[in-house]
């Protein structure tokens, strides 16, 4: 799985111009509040993967 992931729009204003931070993998400036901020995947949900048990029968 990558650890790619592109913000569609900044978190703190909600503008789409964002565009890759030099600071390094997974940052983003937005050009329109001036923020920078980082992206990171933490990792699974205890749950793990969506798996229904509820789903009915198999197709
Ligand atoms: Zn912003």
């Amino acid at each position: 799985m990558s650890e790619r992931a592109a913000p569609f729009y900044c978190p703190y204003c909600g503008d789409e111009d964002l565009r890759p931070s030099e600071e390094g993998h997974g940052a983003w400036e937005c050009a329109a509040c001036n923020r920078a901020f980082r992206l990171k995947f933490l990792g699974l949900l205890a749950r793990g993967l969506r798996h229904d048990d509820t789903g009915g029968d198999e197709i």
